[in-house]
């Protein structure tokens, strides 16, 4: 038995994820905003399960509520997967955002799956296993496409999750990223967007199976609609070949002249 604690779990996908998780056998613990949301999933997967199902009914961008679900991490029951997926999409360009707006979504995207990141992985440390995914985007590989915040929340969810498998992985706990393209979910909406003006948009479930096939797999970085995995591999290529290349003074195209 092991218990996995998904943000986000109310709607899209992280409620695929509960869903998936619990026809894997796992207990629970629910988090996002909307209680009746997390009520009505935790019912139906104690019934089709038979599974334990935990409520933290939780605002991420609010301190003392992440304090609340970063407690549970740490010292409730032990948690052995956590899907760091909660997160929401900012539209618009830099120039013209409002900060508020810029700093909540900082706080949602970047705070909250920093913090619980932190507060899970000491136990897992410890007991020499456990497992984090954290839901970044394609978006963080191609930011010009996608003007404002959102790709370089992103961008920090994907380094994170490298930095922190190099930390863990040698003491057994595995981290993945999993970067989705445009997924047909609420968050489209919820940004004043609307998704069928999108092209090529996949569909959730697919996403969380593939997303899952990936977990199975121990890939580090899930990209589900990446066909050609060579793409992927020559960027892994040059990213690991840089440091070779850095030295301690400066590069001769930046020689001071004149
Ligand atoms: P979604 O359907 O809008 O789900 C977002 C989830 O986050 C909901 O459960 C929402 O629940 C929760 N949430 C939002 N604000 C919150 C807050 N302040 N505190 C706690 N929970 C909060 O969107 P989704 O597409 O499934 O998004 C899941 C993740 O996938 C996000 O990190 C997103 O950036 C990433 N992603 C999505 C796409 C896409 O095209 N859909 C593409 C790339 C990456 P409540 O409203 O109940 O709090």
């Amino acid at each position: 038995m092991s218990t996995a604690l998904i943000t986000g779990a109310s709607s899209g996908i992280g409620a695929v994820y509960a869903r998936r998780l619990a026809a894997r056998g796992h207990d629970l613990v629910l988090v996002a905003r909307n209680a009746e949301r997390l009520d009505a999933l935790a019912n139906e997967l104690r019934t089709a399960n038979g599974i334990a199902v935990e409520i933290l009914v939780a605002d991420l961008t609010k301190a003392d509520d992440l304090a609340a679900v970063s407690d549970r991490l740490r010292s409730g029951a032990p948690i052995d997967l956590l899907i760091n997926n909660a997160g929401a999409a900012l539209l618009g360009g830099v120039e013209t955002a409002d900060p508020a707006a810029m700093a909540e979504l900082i706080s949602l995207n970047v705070t909250a799956p920093t913090m619980l990141a932190a507060a899970a992985v000491g136990g897992m440390v410890a007991r020499g296993s456990g497992a984090i995914v954290n839901l970044g985007s394609v978006v963080s590989l191609m930011p010009q496409y996608f003007p404002g915040i959102y790709a370089a929340t992103k961008s920090y969810v994907l380094t994170l999750s490298q930095g922190l498998a190099a930390e863990v992985d040698p003491k057994g706990v595995y981290v993945q990223a999993v970067l989705p393209a445009a997924t047909r979910t609420e968050i489209w909406e919820r940004a004043g967007a609307d998704v069928d003006q999108i092209p090529n948009v996949m569909g959730v479930e697919e996403l969380v199976d593939a997303a899952l096939s990936g977990f199975d797999q121990r890939e580090a970085v899930t990209i589900p609609p990446l066909g050609d995995v060579a793409l992927w591999n020559a960027l892994e290529t040059a990213r690991a070949t840089l440091p070779s290349g850095l030295g301690a003074v400066a590069a001769a195209r930046y020689a001071r002249h004149g």
